[in-house]
């Protein structure tokens, strides 16, 4: 096969070297010793006398060192849920909160949702039994409604702190009120009660916050205090010690080999390409050793994992032993869990990641680090009131993270797929996401928990006043906040929807519509990725299957259709097959259709918990049936922020913005474009183009929203 070779010089930069060796897959004996051979074990009284003397410890530990996995069950040994609190540790990511959550079960040898569980949104995998909770930082933020002292946690950990995800910042500022508002009532209560005992029962009356009004009344409930632990992968702990007025900080060394850093001698024009010939270099001439690639989404990872497979084919049989396992965040978790294990002897294990191998999970076995340096990223641009997802060079600390993933078992190699020169102009580390991204969302969750002032929350890094103003502006726009900058009921409710505000919006608007059994369809459906499935040897077909049900409306009655066709059919199945059989006929019927069929079990799922959502809330669920006009009106009503014109060139331009745009082509409007859109996502590549996209009148906008559009005419 035609293959060039990549041209690499060799560097200095290297990871300190130290020495380690298990095997990291026997099961049961094997769990145990790879636990006291982990560097965190060394330390494990240490860190438990630690947590016992300081409320708020920042733990900074190399990524691999054990921290996750191990500091939970050192705690619950420790005694800390003695009190029948629980501990909970919040992750940035889904996928590392469900595999790790499975790693610690199998480690203590528990059914996952006992002991261990976790918690992402719409999945709940714990019980009564839990006492070590994994979950997503934005899960936690949102127990924070229903129960403003996060009363059943004696221990909070926020995890991958250095990630300055919007929702571990956010967290951060609630939690410190928390803590501060969890020690007053316990020293009220003792007060009270005169007696000196450590954990009184508090006294009935309101507890003010100092930094803000934000907790209720307390009840007369039994309040352990918080002990708040944050760990981070980055060295600088001062940053979260400040922000917790010098909070302790401790190390934990981790343990290094040393890693060769290669880079391209010229820059490299397709990452893909680039990243495919370096794969097939390292599998055909170096040694034993399971590869990462570090990709940007799952499409990459799609594409780049059927290319090998092309490749592999044009191979010796003797040179086909390489297999690929992807990681993604929208992967079903049984297949996220693959990446764990060791590669049948002989072969070499090929795992395409999204930066999520990055710090949060750590796969044993890697000795080749493949990094393109780059990144898919949150971008918000506060002029054009436009939140994108783009692809971006990844920072320093970023690649110095990806490159040391090759050194955690032996010396390793990693091959960076750009020029040294380039390495010395990226950033040092990466902005924090609440700087560059949308803030409806978090606004409309603080002034839920009772924050009004948002702008002078205590936030660790103040977002730009403008993003505040934006976010304020847009809700008040779909009625979550009034004139008066307060929370609406409407915006209550709003916030108690899992979803985008602009989404819970449209459920709410559709309750009055009567069409909310259509809304809750198409809600569930674009809350997912890729619903179709158009492999590129495959696209005419896939296109002809679309056809039939594409409305020539737009893509949200599309999506509808596909639903409620696989609905049908599913339904159908199971009036004559097993619960199980019409599953496995419901996928069979997805792959003949071009559906993806993960994706849409993803929708189904999604689809019963907003349903049961929607029904706690009192809202009516009722269906237009056939009245797609009325349907459409509504997504008018509830869209109204993402509208766009035809221009006289055949370009769009979003009236909000003034932004020009195009529709994706993936749009069934694509070809026929309407002269009034609305639609719900924006993507930037080459161009700006606008996706789910439907033809609405520009009329209705004015009669429907016209506390926005009357005006502008
Ligand atoms: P840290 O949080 O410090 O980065 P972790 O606690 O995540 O470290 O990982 C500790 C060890 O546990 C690593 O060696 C990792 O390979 C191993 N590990 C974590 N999850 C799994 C899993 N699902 N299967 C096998 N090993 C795992
Ligand atoms: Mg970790």
């Amino acid at each position: 096969p035609s293959m060039s070779a990549n041209n690499f010089s060799r560097n200095s930069h290297q990871h300190h070297p130290n020495q380690t060796k298990g095997d990291f897959f026997a099961r049961k004996q094997k769990i145990e010793q790879q636990r006291k051979n982990l560097p965190i074990a060394a330390v494990e009284r240490r860190l438990v006398e630690e947590v016992r003397n300081n409320d708020t410890l920042i733990i900074v530990g190399e990524t691999g060192s054990g921290k996750t996995t191990q500091i939970p069950q050192y705690l619950f040994k420790g005694g800390f849920c003695r009190d029948g609190g629980i501990i909970g540790i919040t992750q940035p990511r889904r996928v590392a909160a469900i595999t790790v959550a499975k790693r610690v079960s199998e480690e203590c040898g528990v059914p996952l949702g006992q002991k261990v569980g976790y918690a992402i949104r719409f999945e709940d995998v714990t019980s009564g039994l839990t006492k070590i909770k994994y979950m997503t930082d934005g899960l936690l933020l949102r127990e924070a409604l229903l129960d403003p002292y996060l009363s059943k946690y004696s221990v909070i950990i926020v995890d991958e702190a250095h990630e300055r995800t919007i929702h571990t910042d956010v967290l951060l500022g609630l939690l410190k009120n928390v803590q501060k508002a969890r020690s007053k009532c316990i020293s009220e209560a003792v007060n009270t009660d005169h007696n000196n005992s450590n954990n009184g029962h508090a006294s009935e009356g309101r507890i003010d916050n100092q930094n803000d009004g934000i907790l209720k009344p307390c009840q007369a409930k039994k309040y352990h205090p918080l002990k708040l632990i944050i760990m981070s992968a980055s060295l600088d702990a001062r940053v979260f010690s400040e922000y917790f007025g010098g909070a302790r900080a401790v190390h934990v060394q981790g343990r290094q080999f040393p890693v060769d850093i290669f880079y391209t001698h010229k820059p490299e024009t397709d990452c893909i390409d680039a990243a495919l010939i370096t794969i097939f270099q390292i599998h055909l001439e170096e040694g034993p050793g399971d590869i990462l690639v570090f990709l940007t989404g799952q499409e990459e990872i799609e594409s780049v994992e059927r290319l090998i497979h092309e490749r592999l084919r044009q191979l010796p049989e003797c040179n086909r032993k390489l297999l690929t396992f992807p990681i993604y965040s929208s992967l079903p978790s049984e297949k996220q869990m693959k990446v764990f294990m060791p590669s049948p002897a002989g072969y070499r294990k090929v795992i395409l990641a999204t930066n999520i191998a990055e710090t949060s999970v750590t796969i044993p076995g890697i000795k080749y680090v493949v990094d393109p340096g780059l990144v898919k990223a949150r971008t918000y641009d506060p002029k054009m009131g436009v939140d994108s997802l783009i692809i971006v060079t990844t920072s320093k600390a970023q690649a110095l993270q990806r490159s040391g993933r090759a050194g955690r078992e032996g010396p390793g190699k990693c091959y960076r797929l750009y020029q040294e020169s380039f390495f010395e102009k990226l950033t040092d580390s990466t902005l924090p996401e609440i700087k560059r991204c949308d803030l409806s969302n978090v606004v409309l969750q603080l002034k839920a928990l009772g924050i009004d002032d948002v702008i002078n929350f205590d936030f660790i890094e103040k977002p730009d006043r403008t993003a505040i103003v934006n976010s304020l502006w847009s809700l008040y726009l779909l009625g979550a906040v009034t004139e008066e900058n307060k929370l609406s009921d409407v915006g209550y409710q709003m916030a108690k929807l899992p979803l985008d505000p602009v989404y819970s919006k449209a459920l709410i608007v559709a309750s009055q519509f009567g069409c909310l059994k259509e809304m809750l369809i198409c809600v569930a459906m674009l809350s997912v990725e890729s619903i179709f499935y158009a492999p590129r040897e495959k696209l005419e077909e896939s296109r002809n299957a679309l056809k039939s049900f594409a409305s020539p409306d737009g893509d949200h009655l599309t999506l509808l259709n596909v639903y409620r066709a696989a609905d049908e059919f599913f339904q159908k199945n199971k009036t004559v097959n097993s619960e199980e059989k019409a599953e496995k006929n419901l996928r069979k019927w997805c792959k003949d259709n071009y559906i993806n069929s993960r994706s849409l079990k993803h929708a189904r799922d999604i689809h019963s918990q907003i349903l049961r959502n929607v029904e706690q809330m009192g809202l009516r669920v009722t269906s237009c049936e056939d009245d797609m006009l009325l349907f459409r009106r509504c997504l008018a009503a509830s869209f109204f922020l993402k509208a766009a014109m035809k221009q006289p060139d055949g370009v769009y331009r979003v009236t909000l913005s003034g932004l020009i745009v195009q529709i994706h082509p993936s749009s069934v409007l694509f070809r026929a474009k309407p002269e009034c859109i609305i639609f719900n996502e924006l993507v930037h590549t080459n161009h700006s183009y606008v996706r789910n996209v439907s033809r609405i009148d520009y009329l209705w906008l004015i009669e429907l929203a016209p506390h926005l559009y009357a005006l502008q005419d």
